[in-house]
């Protein structure tokens, strides 16, 4: 590569929607970006398509038929492109010498042994896989610190928060009384609770103001996208749980905000639109384009502001009880969300019985863990809190 600056970055999740939006973001700055490696699931034509456009170094699928599939695409095409194959395949590319920055977009827990081998590996980190820093909470974050890498939060919420911070990390405690996430209220804020038992996926998928994949869409819907969003607040920035709070902000125009120590009040405002907080990821400390519309104030008119409440949201409110728990509790948590979404999707579930799913799984499945757990641990964790949330999916049905 010798003497090309270029920021060589690993999509991981590049057929996803954070995915896409980074490769919008990525292709408007040939100059200071490449799209070095590029990863999905199983879905081989849109990662063809990608790489077609892209034309990676490297690209990676989740099993050796998809990967075999992929390879040959884009040899009839007249593409060279290795194709790495399995789950350790994300791990090899995001701990590359020659990664400089890794995009996490993969969905779920999933992601946490990529994100982990990115951190130790000391790369610039860009965050969008929430799920895999509610699951690695401090072990995670010792990772991060042990690699030296530099994590940036990707989450709209908490690319918002950390805009309103200094650099310096240092002061992040002497500064902040608390923060405020925004939240939505997803497409269901005004909806009569008595009868959400009966929503379809296609609505729960249907958000007023974000496209996005279809399990975080279902998370805005119950409101448990914010949950995971508090739990990995209080990882990313090192505060108490009763640091964080959550207001509702139907218009999703103020990002988040800080409330510094003297009733200071700083905001991050902007259209919705995911390729800010991904711009911001790879630039930072400085600042690039990013493809989004301008914030119009005036034709907006008004910015408004709501309590959650628990009667519509319950599994919101499980994030303060689960980060009070002992390690591996939100990891718990995590895992019977993950099963419990899966089976709504897949119309096995009823919308109302996520919660109930979640919070059974968190009452009977006890995490048993040291405080500062290997990663092994955690991932055994989340298979035995999936298998106990299953069970109780099926028990749900009879
Ligand atoms: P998505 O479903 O659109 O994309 C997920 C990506 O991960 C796809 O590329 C898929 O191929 C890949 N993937 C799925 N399971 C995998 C597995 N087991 N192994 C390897 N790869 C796998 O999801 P998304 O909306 O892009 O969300 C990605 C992450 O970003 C989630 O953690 C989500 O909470 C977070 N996030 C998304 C948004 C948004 O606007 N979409 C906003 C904030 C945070
Ligand atoms: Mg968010």
């Amino acid at each position: 590569m010798g003497g090309d600056k270029k920021l060589n970055v690993v999509v991981l999740g590049a057929t996803g929607s954070i995915g896409g939006s980074t490769l919008d973001v990525l292709a408007r700055h040939p100059d200071r970006y490449r799209a070095w490696a590029l990863t999905g699931h199983t879905r081989v034509e849109e990662l063809a398509q990608a790489c077609l456009q892209h034309r990676p170094a490297l690209a990676a699928m989740s099993d050796e038929t998809s990967a075999r599939l992929l390879a040959e695409r884009l040899r009839a095409q007249g593409l060279e492109i290795p194709v790495l194959a399995g789950p350790q395949a994300l791990c090899d590319l995001a701990s590359h010498p020659q990664a400089d920055a890794v995009m996490a977009a993969v969905v779920g827990a999933a992601g946490l042994p990529a994100c982990i081998a990115a951190a130790r590996a000391g790369k610039r980190l860009m965050l969008a896989n929430k799920e895999a820093l509610v699951v690695g909470g401090a072990t995670f974050m010792q990772a991060v610190e042990q690699g030296g890498a530099l994590l940036l939060p990707i989450d709209s919420e908490h690319s918002a928060i950390f805009q309103c911070l200094p650099e310096d990390r240092t002061t992040w405690q002497d500064r902040i009384d608390h923060i405020v996430l925004t939240a939505s209220g997803g497409p269901f804020r005004q909806r009569d609770p008595e009868t959400l038992h009966a929503v379809t996926p296609a609505q729960a998928c249907a958000h007023p103001n974000w496209v996005m994949g279809r399990k975080i869409s279902v998370d805005s819907a119950t409101m448990m996208n914010k949950a995971l969003e508090v739990i990995e607040a209080r990882w990313l920035f090192g505060l108490a749980p009763e640091q964080i709070r959550v207001l509702i902000h139907p218009q999703s125009i103020v990002h988040s905000m800080v409330v510094c120590r003297d009733q200071s009040v700083l905001a991050q405002m902007g259209t919705p639109d995911m390729r800010v907080p991904i711009a911001y990821g790879l630039s930072f400390p400085q600042r690039v384009t990013s493809g989004a519309a301008p914030l119009d104030l005036l034709a907006l008119g008004g910015l408004t502001f709501e309590a959650p409440l628990a009667s519509r949201f319950p599994g919101l409110f499980l994030a303060w009880e689960a980060l009070r728990g002992p390690t591996g509790t939100t990891a718990v948590l995590n895992a019977a969300n993950e099963v419990a979404v899966q089976a709504f999707l897949e119309e096995r579930l009823r919308f109302t019985d996520i919660h109930r799913v979640v919070a059974d799984t968190l009452a009977g499945c006890q995490p048993g863990l040291s405080a500062l757990p290997p990663v092994e641990d955690l991932l055994e964790l989340d298979l035995r809190a999936r298998r106990h949330a299953q069970a109780l999916v099926v028990a749900q049905r009879t």
